[in-house]
Formats: C-alpha cells, sequence, structure tokens
C-alpha cells in the first residue's frame, strides 16, 4: 500500500473511486454537494504532484444499463467549478471512447467516466470489468467511504490490478483515522452514545464495542427494550420483544466487562405518535398503557451530558429520542450540544451513521465535534469490528 502524501505522481493516471452519489432536483442539479466537495483536496493533490485524474463513481440505483436521470454528466459543471478546471467526460465507464479519453488525458487533467452502476458487473464485483477499468490508469486509489463495505468491481476487485501502485485518498485516509481514534487509540474514558430506533440493528456494535469503551449510553426508541428488559412498564413504546434476551446478555457482559451501563431514568411520554400530542414526562419504567415514549427526560439529560463531559472520547451513533418532531426533539439536541461542550474542553469526538448526522447538520453543530463521518453503513459495519473489502483490498 502507497501513501497520497509520498507517492510521486509524475506522468501517471490515477484512477480514483470516489462517491459522488450525490442527491439532484427534478433538474438535475445537485441539493448536497457534500460529497463532491469532500474529494477535491485528493483531485487536487494528484494534479499538483504532476498526474492526471480519472474518476468513477455511482450515482443512483440504475436498474438495467443506463438511464439518463443517474448520468454523471449532471455534475461536470459543478465539478469544473469546484477544481478551476474544465473536467472532460465519458460518456461510458469502459469501452473504447473511455480508452482513447484516458490514452489523451494530459497532466493536471480530470476526466469523469459516466456511472458505473449502468453495468450490473459493478455491483457484481465481475473482475473483468475490473479489468476493464483497471486499463485506463497506472494507479488506484479508493477514496470512496460510503462503499468501502460492498465488494464491489470499482472498490475492492479492481485493486488487484495494481499490486504495487494502490492506495487511499484523503477522504478514505480521514475516516479510517477517526475510527482508530476511537476503537484503537481512543482516550480513557472512552464513551459511546447509541441511539436510533432499533436495538435489531446495533446489537453487533454494542457487543463490538463492549471491549473498546468504558461508558454505553442508550436513548432513542431501542431504550424501551432494554427498560422492558429491567422489568420496567414501558406502555405502548417501541418494543423488540425477541431481544429482550440479547438486552440483558448485553447489559450482563457489559457489568463483567467493567463497562457502565447508561439506560434513560425518564422519559417524555405522549399519547400518540404526533408533535400535537398530549404530552408528559415520567419515570422511564412506568410508562401507563396507551401511552408511548418519544425522547429522554431531563433528568436523563443531566445524567447522559454528565457523562459526555467527563469524557476524552465520544462516538454519537443515533438520535436519543424522535427529534423529526420538535417536541421529542431536546433529548437529541441537548446530548448533541454536550458532546461539542466536550469536544470545546479537548475530547475527540465522531459522529457517525445515519440520522445522528442528520441532527448535528441540523442543529448547525457539525463544526464543533471533532469528525463527522461521511458513510453511513460503512461507518456501521466498522463499528461492528468488520474489516471493510474496500480496505482490505488496498491493505492487502
Ligand atoms: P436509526 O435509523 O435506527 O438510527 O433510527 C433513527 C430513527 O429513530 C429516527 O427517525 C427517530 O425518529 C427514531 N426514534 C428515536 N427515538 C425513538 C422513540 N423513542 N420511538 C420511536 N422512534 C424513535
Amino acid at each position: 500500500m502507497k501513501n497520497i502524501d509520498t507517492y510521486d505522481f509524475t506522468g501517471k493516471k490515477v484512477i480514483v473511486r470516489v462517491d459522488f452519489n450525490v442527491p439532484l432536483n427534478n433538474n438535475f442539479e445537485i441539493t448536497d454537494d457534500t460529497r463532491i466537495r469532500a474529494a477535491i483536496p485528493t483531485i487536487q493533490k494528484i494534479r499538483e504532484g504532476g498526474g492526471a485524474v480519472i474518476l468513477m463513481s455511482h450515482l443512483g440505483r440504475p436498474k438495467t444499463g443506463p438511464e439518463d436521470k443517474f448520468s454523471l454528466k449532471h455534475l461536470i459543471d459543478d465539478l469544473s467549478e469546484k477544481l478551476g478546471t474544465e473536467v472532460l467526460f465519458a460518456d461510458d465507464c469502459i469501452g473504447e471512447s473511455a480508452k482513447q479519453m484516458a490514452a489523451q488525458l494530459k497532466t493536471g487533467q480530470v476526466l469523469l467516466l459516466e456511472n458505473l452502476r449502468f453495468y450490473p458487473e459493478e455491483k457484481n464485483g465481475d473482475a473483468a470489468f475490473a479489468e476493464k477499468l483497471a486499463s485506463l490508469a497506472d494507479v488506484y486509489m479508493n477514496d470512496a467511504f460510503g462503499t468501502a463495505h460492498r465488494a464491489h468491481a470499482s472498490t475492492a476487485v479492481i485493486a488487484q490490478f495494481f499490486p504495487n501502485d494502490k492506495m487511499f485518498g484523503y477522504v478514505m485516509k480521514n475516516e479510517l483515522a477517526s475510527i482508530n481514534k476511537v476503537l484503537k487509540e481512543g482516550k480513557k474514558p472512552v464513551t459511546a452514545v447509541l441511539g436510533g430506533a432499533k436495538v435489531s440493528g446495533k446489537i453487533e456494535i454494542i457487543n463490538s464495542l463492549l471491549s473498546k469503551v468504558d461508558n454505553i449510553i442508550i436513548g432513542g426508541g431501542m431504550m424501551f427494550t432494554f427498560i422492558k428488559a429491567m422489568g420496567g412498564q414501558i406502555g405502548n413504546s417501541l418494543v423488540e420483544d425477541d431481544l429482550i434476551d440479547t438486552a440483558k446478555n448485553a447489559m450482563k457482559k457489559a457489568a463483567e466487562m467493567n463497562v457502565t451501563f447508561y439506560i434513560p431514568t425518564d422519559t417524555v411520554i405522549a399519547d400518540k405518535f404526533d408533535n400535537n400530542a398530549n404530552i408528559q414526562t415520567c419515570k422511564a419504567g412506568e410508562i401507563p398503557d396507551g401511552w408511548l415514549g418519544l425522547d429522554i427526560g431531563p433528568e436523563t439529560i443531566n445524567t447522559f451530558s454528565d457523562v459526555i463531559e467527563k469524557s476524552a472520547t465520544i462516538l454519537w451513533n443515533g438520535p436519543m429520542g424522535v427529534f423529526e418532531l420538535d417536541n421529542f426533539a431536546k433529548g437529541t439536541i441537548d446530548i448533541a450540544k454536550a458532546i461539542a461542550h466536550s469536544t470545546s474542553k479537548g475530547a475527540y469526538s465522531l459522529v457517525g451513521g445515519g440520522d445522528s448526522v442528520a441532527a448535528v447538520n441540523k442543529y448547525n453543530l457539525k463544526d464543533e465535534v471533532s469528525y463527522v463521518s461521511t458513510g453511513g453503513g460503512a461507518m456501521l459495519e466498522s463499528l461492528e469490528g468488520k474489516t471493510l473489502p474496500g480496505v482490505a483490498a488496498i491493505e492487502g
């Protein structure tokens, strides 16, 4: 494996797997360019180092073959502007035209290939397809963390054709460094704050984190399975009865491993799943029938904030309540603020996976935490302790 910071790109053609899977509106305008902006330093580094860049990505979910609405051509203008150079476009990611355009590419030029997923071979991890992509370049770089948990042709299989010239781009490097900072090099005490709807999606994360953290804080809909497991009355709250034993086991294992489990002691309840419902606060294990818990309560916010303030490393995944509805957003907002405040005092904080990222963006706190991950599924699989195929292909 080579390093983007030290590699000599002079005269090299570098094929970079980027994650340009950005949302487009009906006029094919980019409504959130975060992923494109994230890739710019990597692209500029190669250009400034004397190389030429061939960019490949997927966009959306094309069914079979090309679909205009999923064409990467819609990104050309925006990308050209961001890079300060006219980006060339190949309307097929493999084949004669791509080959010719790649062959004629000069130092500093950037060529964008058409959507990889117009070929089913991409998701199938087809080796012949990967080899065709590989034939366009001298160097392979993976900078698409969002798809690093997939063993697709462009994210993993292609790496074998560049045994001595493969590396991560800056997005991948930063994502992996932030995960390591929490899971491998985390300064103690390390606290994981887990929320979201269900235990089912998080149990492997909990089990994997037990050997890596000092505290596990549980909020969100998943808390009620734990509260019921402890004998509490949860009214009509979200619960996964088939996971009660799993929740009990996780708490038992935590105690054995000296990990402190924090389960909410109070909750904001409503008589229906609606922002305009009747609302009360009650003890977490004493929810009357007909009522459901939709947020953590004030006492819990205090306890959780206190643990977060005393932590040196914080991982946050999943909202504390139904934050999409304003009346049940306070828990998520206050916990996000506690994480930001702890960060301002020197803690390292990583926000990763789906809705907690949406929450820090919504409350304008993304610059007040140490790192916000761009890859939902890839981040979750990393937290589960899995090796990502896109990472293994570069490191192997
Ligand atoms: P996840 O995708 O598992 O991270 O779950 C995120 C979703 O969990 C968000 O849409 C929240 O509205 C939802 N959620 C959080 N707390 C609760 C709760 N107490 N009851 C039901 N849903 C919740």
